[in-house]
């Protein structure tokens, strides 16, 4: 806690490398005819979800001149492409004639654009650059593309390191998995799943996954950087054990909204505890560690023990079938912690026996000393209730009833998904929100086990390289898209980067 540790930025200011305009040049548009023929022409994932598919159709919509886009519009609106006698009621149209710009991100939603000028984009300079973005987001990914800083923490498989992407400067943590571990363990299901899951999330409460790529030695997954700690170690190592109220509130709306974007994708989390709930420099969290989390189907339930026992609910202690339900539970075992300072049911220091431990979750009636106010009490013992069917969460209305707990009624939960709160307390960015990395054991090969060719199709399946929405946003996020995306004078290509 006490050392003060700097990154290394090299590269220039923004930690680039000084070759990064090399390593981000465009393929010239001839080599991207394989990738037009093959994408999918998807108005919704090329304009909409991915950052840079949106940004260049916004700056195609907006190199149209009023006349043409509104042409474009009335043809998909089913009106004549002659202006006066466009009706005036017609929203678009008005609000096309009135502000050009700002209102193509309002039109997306009305999906005029979907039609006429979606085609018009596709036959321009702006598709293929879009194409040629795309051929270098698909580059295979290497160990080289990133720079290497400290141990971060370690894992069951292996170690989370902080890393750079040498290309943009973005700072993330790669989490890397030994290969032989993994498979003297028979993680290898686990892996995948994990990878998995996690590419099909974008949720600012949960960590992001940016690559996941592989090393002689190593599976590695390049994830959001959460460099303000845990919640474990707030919780108990920064002074008095537990945490003010405000604090209280603020992780438990920010981690029930994560839950609710997982459980919207019908993923059971099932590992909800303050060790695998970290902050990041602006003092928000994220859910991380999704190893355990599993795909439901439909209004599914599974069965198995997992997760860590003393937040397990009593449905899965006592191997009934369980869902969404689980995750509440977990819930209340962290909010319970926050404010406590010490697990629901366990003293702190107290080492209880696995059979004791199961026996209190079912049967046992958790305490609530005086750091509890009335609202948090009554918010973690609806959590904790031992009936799932009862449970705060679970009775038809999803996340949104402990939303709607008087312990929130402070919160703006809108606000906060758009990530337009402050969070009460920042962490200081010369600190170092962990036990000494030194005390963590140095991770090497187990001895005999050898991989062989049968391994390599687990490999190729974890090994996709970069994940499309995650490089889009880093590629716009570190300006790299604004120096590089230029086109020559009057929409020409321009001649320094290789059209
Ligand atoms: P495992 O699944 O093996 O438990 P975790 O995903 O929990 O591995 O990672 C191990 C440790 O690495 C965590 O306890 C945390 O200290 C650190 N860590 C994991 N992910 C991140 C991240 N995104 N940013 C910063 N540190 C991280
Ligand atoms: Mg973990
Ligand atoms: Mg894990």
């Amino acid at each position: 806690m006490s050392r003060v540790f700097v990154f290394a930025a090299g590269g220039g200011g923004k930690g680039r490398s000084w070759k990064w305009r090399d390593m981000l040049r465009f393929a010239h548009i001839s080599q991207c005819a394989d990738l037009a023929a093959s994408i999918e022409r998807d108005y919704d994932s090329l304009c909409v979800k991915q950052p840079i598919g949106r940004e260049l159709f916004k700056l195609f919509c907006q190199s149209l001149t009023s006349h043409s886009l509104l042409i474009g519009v009335s043809l998909c609106c089913g009106f004549e492409p002659f202006l006066p006698t466009i009706p005036q009621s017609n929203q678009c149209v008005t609000v096309v004639s009135k502000h050009k710009d700002s209102c193509v991100e309002g039109l997306h939603s009305n999906r005029c654009l979907s039609g006429e000028p979606f085609t018009q984009y596709q036959y321009s300079m702006f598709f293929d650059r879009f194409l040629q973005w795309k051929m270098l987001e698909r580059q295979p990914i290497t160990k080289q593309a990133f720079r290497q800083y400290r141990l971060l923490g370690k894992g069951g498989f292996g170690e989370v390191w902080a890393c750079q992407v040498r290309a943009t400067g973005m700072m993330y943590a790669c989490k890397k998995l030994e290969k032989t571990h993994v498979k003297k363990r028979r993680g290898e299901a686990m892996a995948l799943n994990e990878k998995q899951i996690l590419e099909g999330l974008d949720s600012r409460f949960v960590v992001n996954l940016a690559y996941a790529y592989e090393t002689k030695h190593f599976l590695c997954m390049v994830l959001t950087m959460m460099s303000g700690g845990d919640l474990k170690f707030h919780i108990y190592n920064m002074g008095e054990a537990g945490l003010q109220e405000e604090r209280v509130r603020f992780y438990a709306a920010e981690v029930c909204c994560g839950l609710m974007h997982l459980h919207r994708k019908s993923i059971l989390y099932r590992d909800l505890k303050p060790e695998n709930i970290l902050l990041d420099d602006n003092g928000h969290i994220r859910i991380s560690d999704l190893g355990l989390a599993v795909k439901l189907s439909e209004g599914g339930l599974v069965r198995g023990r997992v997760g860590t026992l003393g937040y397990m609910a009593p449905e899965v202690v006592s191997h009934e079938r369980y869902g969404m339900s689980a995750d509440w539970w977990g819930l209340g075992c962290l909010v319970y912690e926050m404010t406590a300072g010490h697990p629901a049911f366990r003293a702190r220091g107290e080492r209880p026996k696995a059979a004791e431990m199961e026996r209190r979750i079912q049967t046992e009636q958790e305490e609530y000393g005086d750091k509890f106010s009335k609202a948090v009490k009554d918010l973690c013992s609806s959590l904790l209730n031992k009936d799932p069917k009862e449970r705060l969460g679970c009775r038809g209305y999803g996340g949104k009833e402990i939303q709607c707990h008087s312990f929130f009624k402070k919160v703006n939960f809108r606000m906060l998904e758009a990530g337009l709160v402050e969070a009460p307390f920042k962490p200081d960015p010369r600190l170092v929100y962990c036990s000494d990395v030194q005390d963590i054991e140095e991770f090497s090969a187990v001895k005999g086990v050898s991989l062989d060719q049968s391994d390599d199709n687990f490999y190729s399946k974890f090994n996709t390289g970069s994940v499309p929405i995650s490089w889009q946003k880093e590629i716009i996020e570190t300006g790299c898209f604004k120096e590089l995306n230029t086109f020559g004078p009057e929409g020409s290509r321009s001649p320094d980067l290789d059209w």
